[in-house]
């Protein structure tokens, strides 16, 4: 058996919690058919928004020990469906495709969280091939299909790249016989629009403006820690936001939240909820583990779950997880 638990947090009542359990008192997992791994905060851009906030300066990445403990979680449990590799940029890991070769020998679904424009950084030139050949489902940030928007958020030049990333994938059956899906995010304090209708104009623009498609837009809501924070802070609108988020609240949300199906994993081992409580950081509710005490995810089946009011953004509107809304 794994270590047990190092202490016991008690939950206090948060206006996320009153909303979304009234009843319980708290929110619980369920099966854990998703691992998350997030596996360093190296990336080589630095976007205004990011929640990790990661960049090419950061040299925070998973060792040895935790891939290879990871690895074997792969290859041994029974109930784990899909491997979600995230970061930073996951593809600077060492690591990152002994965990696709794993995952996919495996038979389970991987996604590469990918920013695109890693596809043309130096010893990347082969990334694209990687991931077709092993059928990674890839997620790819595009907060917006107009050049202005996106460069503001993630950097000058960023949308051209991405553009040229988009093509290369395309060209390898992405978006056809591989999945390719891409991430909506607003720039700004507001609830994203309706999923279904914004799919429509990106499928549109993207096919008319550059030939290219793909499967499915997944819209984020912006989660009101560390960067993003700091930034609606300065702006004196945190308030306001977290109201927006909380007079938005969806109840239908509550079923399908992420965290329920899932752990994420830091760069150093330890185990979160979700990788939001991982950024802020918010430990497990019944205490810090670290991937390398633990025997099986099941461990963390029907857990409850550490919720404070960042988790407002997950249950507003249509909800928003890592696979887009939830109602
Ligand atoms: S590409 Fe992603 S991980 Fe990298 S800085 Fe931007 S938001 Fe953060
Ligand atoms: S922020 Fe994390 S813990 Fe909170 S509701 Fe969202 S997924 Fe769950």
């Amino acid at each position: 058996m794994g270590r047990p638990p190092s202490k016991v947090t008690t939950m206090t009542p948060t206006r996320f919690l009153k909303l979304a359990t009234p009843m319980e008192g708290e929110l619980r997992a369920k099966t854990i058919t998703t691992l998350q791994i997030n596996v360093g905060k190296k990336c080589n851009q630095a976007c205004l928004h990011c929640h990790v906030e990661a960049g090419p300066n950061r040299t925070e990445m998973m060792d040895e020990r935790v891939a290879a403990k990871i690895i074997s979680l792969i290859e041994t449990e029974p109930n784990l469906q899909v491997l979600d590799i995230t970061g930073g940029a996951p593809e600077l890991s060492n690591h990152f495709r002994s965990f696709v070769e794993a995952g996919s020998k495996r038979g389970i679904e991987v996604i590469d969280r990918c920013n695109l424009t890693i596809l043309f950084e130096s010893g990347q030139e082969d990334l694209a091939e990687f991931l077709a050949e092993h059928n990674v489902r890839v997620v790819a940030s595009l907060p917006c299909y107009s050049e202005k928007n996106v460069d503001k958020q993630r950097g000058l030049g960023v949308f051209d790249k991405s553009i040229g990333g988009l093509i290369k994938l395309n060209q390898l059956g992405y978006g056809k016989d591989k999945v390719l899906d891409l991430v909506y995010n607003p720039t700004g304090p507001s609830l994203p629009p309706s999923q279904e209708m914004l799919q429509q104009d990106y499928k549109a623009k993207l096919k008319s403006d550059f030939g290219i498609v793909f499967n499915s837009l997944l819209t984020i809501t912006n989660v009101a820690i560390n960067r993003f924070e700091h930034a609606l802070k300065r702006d004196g609108q945190l308030e306001d936001y977290v109201s927006l988020l909380e007079s938005n609240f969806n109840h239908s949300t509550v079923n399908g939240l992420m965290c329920r199906s899932m752990v994420s994993i830091a760069y150093d081992g330890t185990v979160y909820d979700c990788d939001f409580n991982q950024m802020l950081p918010l430990d497990l509710l019944a205490g810090k583990r670290n991937v390398l005490d633990v025997d099986s995810l099941s461990e963390f089946a029907n857990r409850s779950i550490a919720v404070a009011d960042h988790c407002l953004a997950c249950t507003a509107g249509a909800g928003s997880s890592c696979g887009g809304a939830i109602a």
